[in-house]
C-alpha cells in the first residue's frame, strides 16, 4: 500500500505529455576486447543517434559508442523504465545481439558486481540499478512496508527489499545454461526473463478504502546470442541448444516483421505471437499493452560484421512497432460500477428462472 503519491493526475498529465516514444531501439558498441584490434574496427562515426558500419548509416533512437558506461546506459533507458512502472505503465528492455557482445554485460553486468548491492559497482547492468532505484523511490512514498513487489521467478515470490531481489537474481541466473564455443568466447545458450510485478494503491477516505490502484509489470529479456555459424568443433548439445535458439530467435524476428508492416498494411488477422514460447512470452511487449526498449549489442570488429548487419536490421525494423502502453489503473468508481453490473446481472439471472 503507498500513499498517494503516484497520484492520478500524475500519470494522466504525463500520458498527455508523453516525452518518449512506446518503443525505443538503442544500439550499445562494445570496446574492443581479447585478441581484436582496434584496426580491425569496422563500426565507425557513432553520433548519439546513428553509427555507420562500412558504407552505411543506420538512425537509432540512442546509439552509446565503446566508450559508453553502464551509468551512461541506465540513465538513458533505466530511468525512463522506473518512472514509467512506478506510473502504471508495462514496460520491457529486451537486449539483441550476437554472442560476446556485451547483452549480459549491459542487462546484468558481472556477477560479482549484482552482490555488491549498495556500494554501487561501475560495472552494475540495467538490472540491479533498476531494483536499486525502485527500492529508493519506493521507501519515500510506501508507508506500509509489509507490501513490496512481486518478483515473477517461474515460481512467484514476494520481495520487500534489494536483499531479496539480488538473492532471487543470482539464483536465476546461476540456472542459467553457459556454453564454452571453440572461439573460448562464454555465451549463454539460454534466453533469461526476468519479470516483476508492481502493485501500488493510493488511499480512499476511510482506512479500509482506495481511491485507484496500478499494476505494472517490468520485463527484463536477455536473449540468447543470434549466430549465423555454429562453431568448428562444437559438442553436440550445444549444436541442439543452437537450433532451438536459432528457431526462437527466428520466430522472434518474423513476428517483428509483420509487426513493422502494420503501419503500410494493416493489422493481420493472426499475429503469430503463440509459434515459440520467447513470442508468446513477448506478446505484450510486442506490439501490445508496454513500453519497450531493444538494446542492439554489436561488437566493432570486421570479422563480425554480417551478424552485426543483422542486427541492426533487426533493430531498424523493431523501430516500427506500434506499442499501445496505457496507464494500469483500477479506481474507486470502476469497482463500484463492476459491483453494480453484477448485482444487476444476479437480480436479471433470478428473474430469468
Ligand atoms: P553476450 O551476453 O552478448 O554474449 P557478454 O555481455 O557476456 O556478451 O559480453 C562478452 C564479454 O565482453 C564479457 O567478458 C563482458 O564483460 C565484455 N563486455 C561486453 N560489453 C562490455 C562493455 N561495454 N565494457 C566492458 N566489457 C564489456
Ligand atoms: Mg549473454
Amino acid at each position: 500500500k503507498t500513499s498517494t503519491a503516484i497520484s492520478r493526475s500524475d500519470g494522466h498529465e504525463s500520458r498527455s505529455t508523453a516525452p518518449d516514444p512506446p518503443v525505443k531501439v538503442v544500439v550499445r558498441v562494445r570496446p574492443v576486447v581479447g585478441g581484436e584490434k582496434e584496426g580491425d574496427r569496422i563500426v565507425r562515426n557513432v553520433s548519439a543517434d546513428s553509427v555507420t558500419v562500412g558504407d552505411r548509416v543506420f538512425k537509432f533512437d540512442a546509439v552509446f559508442d565503446s566508450k559508453s558506461t553502464q551509468g551512461d546506459v541506465f540513465q538513458a533507458i533505466g530511468v525512463p523504465l522506473v518512472k514509467d512502472a512506478l506510473e502504471g505503465y508495462n514496460a520491457s528492455i529486451l537486449t539483441y545481439g550476437q554472442t560476446g557482445c556485451g547483452k549480459t554485460y549491459t542487462m546484468w553486468g558481472p556477477p560479482s558486481a549484482i552482490i555488491e548491492e549498495h556500494q554501487k559497482s561501475s560495472h552494475q547492468g540495467i538490472v540491479p540499478r533498476v531494483f536499486s532505484t525502485l527500492f529508493t523511490e519506493i521507501e519515500k512514498i510506501r508507508d506500509d512496508v509489509k507490501n513490496g513487489f512481486y518478483v515473477e521467478n517461474l515460481t512467484e515470490e514476494y520481495v520487500t527489499n534489494l536483499e531479496d531481489v539480488t538473492q532471487i537474481l543470482i539464483k536465476g541466473l546461476s540456472n542459467r545454461k553457459v556454453g564454452a564455443t571453440s572461439t573460448n568466447l562464454k555465451g549463454s545458450r539460454s534466453h533469461a526473463v526476468f519479470t516483476c510485478i508492481i502493485e501500488s494503491w493510493s488511499k480512499g477516505t476511510s482506512s479500509d478504502s482506495f481511491s485507484s490502484s496500478r499494476t505494472s509489470r517490468i520485463s527484463f529479456v536477455d536473449l540468447a546470442g543470434l549466430e549465423s555459424s555454429i562453431p568448428d568443433g562444437a559438442a553436440m548439445d550445444y549444436k541442439k541448444e543452437s537450433k532451438i535458439v536459432k528457431f526462437s530467435l527466428s520466430q522472434l524476428g518474423n513476428l517483428v516483421n509483420i509487426l513493422a508492416n502494420v503501419p503500410q498494411s494493416g493489422m493481420p488477422q493472426n499475429i503469430p505471437h503463440k509459434n515459440s514460447s520467447l513470442t508468446h512470452l513477448l506478446r505484450e511487449s510486442l506490439g501490445g499493452n508496454a513500453k519497450l526498449t531493444i538494446v542492439c549489442a554489436i561488437s566493432p570488429d570486421a570479422r563480425c560484421k554480417s551478424d552485426t548487419m543483422s542486427t541492426l536490421r533487426f533493430g531498424q525494423r523493431a523501430r516500427l512497432l506500434e506499442n499501445k502502453p496505457v496507464i494500469n489503473e483500477i479506481t474507486e468508481d470502476d469497482v463500484n460500477d463492476l459491483t453494480d453490473q453484477i448485482r444487476q446481472l444476479k437480480e436479471e439471472l433470478i428473474r430469468t428462472k
